[in-house]
């Protein structure tokens, strides 16, 4: 059954009408793939998918600024994984949609959690652009806020180029809507894929998250990085708030305040918590340590 599995999945990949035999080259990640696809559907209904917590810090402050919401499912069988093995997977089956509603709904019930507690944050969701086609996602988001008493400014957007790129015009009203309405949308991975300075002026911004592969070079403080240097210099023109993400050193860190980074995200810091693990870590009231200029 397992090897018809992977001799289906392998037809489902070529289109629609397609049939395969069986061939031993089809491998287990074919098979794996084909197992996980099936039971997404289950994981939803079972509540498997859980949120992650990674924080955010200002650099003036270094004070915690809010967090980004990263999923992850328990698996009954293999265990905790990680959106690199079922992300993409969703988005070509459009499970992303039903997904991403359930990641919506557990960053809400969360952050209702937190204000609760006397913790008000700002909390943000990824967003695939897969979503963003669905003609009422910025009107049902905004309901599902105002459902919890959660205000627009604890909740935050991050798209990426994508959205604009495939845009069929739906995509960038929704994100104007939810800008005016006062949510905070970002623009993640800045610096990975094309170059988005073309889209930079006409898409609905609040802030440039920019990509680690840009950070990860950062070794020396004092060396000028003109790349990194340009791109918090335009973000800041185009009145951008700028975010360095997968920031592991300290030197990182110091290179990015002198060259007017607002916020910092990333191992240096903190790796993304659970729930329990945020709790105890409890930054809400503790100032990270203060970086000297
Ligand atoms: P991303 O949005 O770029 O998220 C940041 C990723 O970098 C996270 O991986 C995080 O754990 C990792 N990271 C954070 N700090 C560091 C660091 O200092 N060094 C390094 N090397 N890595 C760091 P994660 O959690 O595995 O997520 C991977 C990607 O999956 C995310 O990349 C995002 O594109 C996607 N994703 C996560 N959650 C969701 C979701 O709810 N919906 C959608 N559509 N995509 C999601
Ligand atoms: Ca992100
Ligand atoms: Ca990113």
């Amino acid at each position: 059954i397992r090897c018809a599995d992977a001799a289906m999945y392998s037809a489902k990949q070529s289109g629609r009408g397609q049939y395969r035999f069986f061939d031993p080259s089809l491998n287990l990640t074919d098979i794996n793939e084909f197992s996980l696809e099936q039971s997404l559907v289950a994981a939803l209904s079972e509540r498997q998918f859980i949120l992650h917590y990674q924080p955010q810090i200002r650099l003036d402050s270094m004070q915690v600024s809010g967090y980004e919401a990263l999923v992850r499912w328990e698996h009954p069988q293999f265990g905790l994984l990680y959106p690199d093995r079922f992300i993409s997977l969703a988005e070509r089956s459009g499970f992303i949609v039903a997904l991403g509603w359930e990641v919506i709904r557990l960053a809400l019930e969360e952050l209702k959690g937190w204000s609760a507690q006397g913790r008000s944050s700002r909390l943000a969701v990824n967003v695939s652009a897969i979503q963003l086609r669905q003609a009422d996602f910025s009107e049902r988001l905004l309901s599902e806020l105002a459902q919890r008493g959660i205000e627009a400014w604890q909740f935050e957007l991050e798209i990426t180029e994508t959205v604009v790129l495939d845009d069929e015009g739906m995509a960038v009203e929704h994100l104007e809507r939810l800008r005016v309405a006062g949510l905070n949308i970002s623009l993640d991975d800045f610096g990975r894929g094309y170059a988005g300075f073309a889209h930079l002026h006409s898409m609905p911004l609040n802030t440039l998250k920019i990509d680690r592969a840009l950070i990860a070079p950062l070794s020396n403080s004092y060396d000028d990085n003109p790349i990194v240097s340009s791109t918090i210099t335009l973000a800041k023109r185009l009145g951008l708030t700028v975010v360095a993400e997968g920031v592991e050193t300290r030197d990182q860190l110091v290179y990015l305040k002198l060259a007017g980074c607002d916020i910092a995200q990333g191992y240096h810091f903190s790796r993304p918590m659970s729930a329990e693990q945020l709790y105890q870590y409890a930054p809400f009231t503790r100032t990270a340590e203060p970086v000297c200029g």
